[in-house]
């Protein structure tokens, strides 16, 4: 008989399912729904059908599942397994989410950040498997991101560590819907980037293949100022390395406080690859500093969008595993 946890990856669109076992060895990731209008109850209803399918997998091969894990956008209150409030999904406000859950399955559930999630997810047995202090910067729309010490995600006294977005990067630099500003997530994220550059379009009037894609779609991405970058768009290339040097400044300080053995780029542009990690290394080793080898790695996640859920189970692996 296997033992194995369940993890459940909660997103603003989609639920993502996984069994693992001890070693990380995953099933087949399947995804549900999210069910956005049915308030907290169908939401959960949704979680709890998911995981029974699993269970029921598991105890038909012969296994068991002996716990859940559970990655939830927050703010989250993580010792009372509660859901203050989630952006995406409407009417979580306040809501026991992990007792909800477990009582119909009658399993111990866990409930992790979701980012803290797809960091141990990447920890485990992504891009940071061989590693044992691991930080995981998560560039989309905003920037999120996770830190592994020892086995341990780091959660702070008050549980709103690892903010990696928050790191002031820019004395009073942009305004950021936090309240603080030059957070990183206003230099770091894709949207900011195009925004930026589109502002500098705007303003300058620069000579770049740029104005012919504002003028057909009315706005440009990450991903327009990439592909001109690589027909040798000048301006295009000097925005995408404008980016590449603040996201090595952010690793740089990072560095400093934890020495990790690796920081992990994920989400939507981390999908640039080489395009993105290139500049990022020439820049972080330009602006390490120079009293100690560079022993820290800047590198790629390998899971994707599946490490919130294999981190899940990762997380609950951790917590009822022994
Ligand atoms: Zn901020």
């Amino acid at each position: 008989m296997t033992d194995r946890c369940v993890g459940i990856d909660l997103g603003g669109t989609f639920i993502k399912f996984v069994a693992t076992d001890r070693q990380g060895g995953a099933s087949e990731i399947f995804e549900l729904p999210t069910p956005t209008d049915r308030g907290p109850e169908g939401l959960v209803e949704q979680m709890v059908r998911g995981a029974r399918t699993l269970i029921d997998q598991s105890t038909e091969a012969g296994d068991r599942v002996i716990g859940v894990g559970i990655g939830s956008p927050g703010p989250l209150d993580l010792a009372a397994g509660v859901v203050i409030a989630t952006p995406n999904i409407g009417g979580m406000t306040n809501v026991p989410l992990r007792d909800m859950v477990s009582e119909p399955l009658g399993l111990p559930v866990v409930l992790e950040n979701d980012a803290n999630a797809a960091a141990y997810g990447e920890y485990i047995s992504g891009a940071g498997k061989d590693a044992d202090d691991l930080v995981v910067l998560t560039l989309g729309t905003g920037v999120g991101g996770g830190i592994v010490i020892g086995g341990e995600v780091l959660h702070g006294a008050h549980e709103i560590g690892a903010e990696l977005g928050h790191i002031i990067l820019v004395p009073d630099g942009a305004p950021c819907g936090c309240g603080q500003r030059g957070c990183i997530e206003q230099y770091c994220s894709a949207k900011f980037m195009a925004d930026r550059t589109m502002a500098r379009i705007a303003a300058e009037k620069p000579q770049t293949a740029l104005n012919a894609i504002m003028e057909s779609k009315g706005s440009i991405d990450a991903k327009d100022i990439n592909d001109a970058r690589a027909d040798g768009d000048s301006f295009a290339a000097e925005a995408w390395d404008q980016t590449a040097r603040y996201l090595a400044l952010g690793c740089v300080s990072l560095t400093r406080i934890f020495d990790p053995d690796k920081i992990v780029l994920t989400g939507g542009m981390a999908k640039a690859g080489a395009d993105l990690i290139e500049p990022v290394r020439a820049h972080f080793i330009d602006l390490h500093w120079d009293m100690t080898e560079i022993k820290t790695e800047v590198d790629i996640a390998t899971l994707g969008s599946d490490a919130g859920s294999i981190g899940a189970a990762g997380v609950a692996w951790r917590r009822f595993g022994s």
